[in-house]
């Protein structure tokens, strides 16, 4: 008999996994997969090729120093200079942290005024100030809208995130459409949603964007995200936690009995106080045996690469080192993604993909091999934009062709050279790309290939029983989500893996 039974080995289970076995409780954790991580992974992706690419996560913003402090992890989460770089014809709007005279030239430059950056400064102190009050309940109990206002302490910062569509408050903040567009993009990562929706989805998606650990800064993590799950898995270890992989849950019961097969085909069972699921909802109520909710729809394409070198640009006055230094944004101006939207909305896939890229290896060389640093490589992560899973649905192959076609494309449409000559190539003379669709991700367990698990939540209870509890709890006294579907959940943060413990040691 177990205190504990985690369903799952992704990061959040982790998180659980370590509170709870440092607080004496015995521990189980069972991992379908032959390795830990779940999404937050790094994986030498092509054959031959030392290059340990963050497979799916790359960035960590929500995971609260305290967690990383009560775990004791070694892990180093590294600021990026430049914020972000997004071409514009022969130039770009680069947001250089280290410069900001250097960057109010690069906004009037782009916009034509003086205007722009002060309404972008403006704008971000208000989230700022958003990150720091909200950042820290994200680890206590849940605060009812009323109380959490009160604790926000500002009305028109309430308003205009909590209140009115983000696409609206963006559209009366910002006359240019490229700003408007670069700010909007954290409104719509993973996604699918019109910024001018009443019920929200862009705010929700934008206020997790921008609150991480009261920043809201999005670091890279060195060593990449298997750095991350290693750290964990290493802490929850070393208090004590058993963790198993390979080991496949295929029934849960509500009493606290789990079921789950071994590699060989061998099933087991066991028994626990709790059962935390790491799994997404959707899995669990298949899971229980319940009648599972409608799966959430992802919305992404996510393109790996490694490159001979990085790519020229029109803009003479931007390194490339710099423009990927940061977020580099392509076709993302509000104009283009409201375009795409529309297009994927009706069925197509955008003739123009929105996309953002980030090259992990100039601020962490430490994930390629002596050779390819020496020889100039870089990682390359592209994460599009309005790719929801509904457009893969009737041909999944030709529809991911076509994805990756008309991104790359788009791509190059900012480009100086095209990314395809840029590509390196592994030693069997493959180029070193990898595209993953919703579908890709919901074959390999992901519900709808949704990356939160399910459409995010606002950070407060907006049902009255929830006031109080912890945003983890289910139908179930002994069951409780700990990953990324619970409230506050999605991302890497551990946020659900932590709160998920403190209510089982709260009973
Ligand atoms: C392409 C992509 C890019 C992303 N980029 C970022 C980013 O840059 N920054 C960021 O913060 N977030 C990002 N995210 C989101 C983030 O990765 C996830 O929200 C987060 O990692 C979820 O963590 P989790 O521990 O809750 O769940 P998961 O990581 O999904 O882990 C769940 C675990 O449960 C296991 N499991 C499933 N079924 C069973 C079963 N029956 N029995 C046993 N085990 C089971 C799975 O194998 C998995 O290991 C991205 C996601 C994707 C897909």
């Amino acid at each position: 008999m177990y205190d504990v039974v985690i369903v799952g080995g992704g990061h959040n289970g982790l998180v659980a996994a370590g509170y709870l076995a440092r607080a004496g409780r015995r521990v189980l954790v069972l991992e379908r997969l032959g390795h830990l991580g779940g999404l937050a992974v790094s994986a030498r992706v092509f054959p031959g090729v030392d290059a340990r690419v963050s497979r799916y996560s790359y960035l960590v913003s929500l995971l609260p120093s305290r967690i990383v402090r009560d775990l004791g992890l070694g892990v180093e989460l590294r600021r990026r200079r430049y914020a972000s770089y997004t071409p514009s014809g022969a130039t770009g709007l680069l947001v250089d942290d280290g410069d900001p005279a250097r960057t109010a030239a690069s906004f009037a430059s782009v916009t034509g005024g003086e205007d722009a950056f002060a309404a972008w400064r403006r704008f971000y102190a208000m989230t700022a100030h958003v990150a720091r009050r909200v950042a820290p309940t994200l680890l206590e109990p849940l605060r009812d809208r009323g109380e959490l206002r009160d604790l926000v302490g500002d009305a028109e910062a309430w308003r205009d995130l909590f209140e009115r569509p983000v696409g609206e408050v963006v559209a009366e903040r910002f006359g240019d459409d490229l700003v408007r567009g670069v700010v909007l993009t954290d409104a719509l990562i993973g996604t699918f949603a019109d910024p001018d929706d009443p019920d929200l989805p862009a705010n929700r998606c934008l206020l997790y964007h921008v609150i991480g650990d009261g920043t809201g800064d999005w670091k890279v993590p060195v060593g990449g995200m298997g750095a991350v799950t290693g750290a964990l898995a290493d802490a929850a270890r070393a208090a004590g936690a058993e963790l198993r992989t390979g080991m496949e849950v295929v029934a849960i019961d509500p009493g606290g009995e789990v079921t789950f097969r071994d590699a060989d085909g061998a099933e087991h069972a066991v028994g626990a106080r709790h059962v935390l699921a790491n799994v997404p909802p959707a899995t669990l109520a298949r899971l229980l045996g319940e009648e599972a909710p409608a799966p959430p729809e992802g919305s992404q394409l996510k393109v790996n690469m490694v490159l001979a070198r990085l790519p020229r640009l029109r803009d003479a006055k931007v390194a490339p080192e710099e423009a990927f230094g940061g977020t580099f944004h392509v076709n993302e101006s509000a104009a283009r993604l409201a375009a795409a939207h529309a297009e994927a909305a009706a069925g197509r896939v955008p003739a123009l993909p929105p996309a953002e890229l980030y090259c992990h290896s100039l601020t962490d060389p430490t994930i390629l091999g002596p050779d390819l640093r020496a020889a100039g490589a870089h990682t390359l992560t592209l994460f599009g934009l309005h790719m929801p899973a509904r457009l893969f649905r009737a041909d999944p192959d030709g529809a991911r062709a076509e994805a990756l076609r008309a991104t790359l494309a788009s791509l190059d449409s900012v480009l100086a050279e095209p990314i395809g000559d840029c590509l390196l190539r592994a030693p069997d003379g493959t180029p070193c790309l990898e595209v993953k669709t919703p579908l890709d991700l919901e074959e390999a367990g992901l519900p709808g290939g949704h990356i939160f698990h399910r459409d995010l939540t606002w950070p407060f209870a907006e049902d009255p029983a929830e006031r109080g509890r912890w945003g983890v709890e289910t139908a179930h006294p002994r069951v409780l989500l700990c990953g990324a579907g619970a409230r506050r959940g999605g991302g890497v943060s551990g946020v659900p893996g932590h709160n998920a413990a403190r209510a089982v040691l709260a009973r």
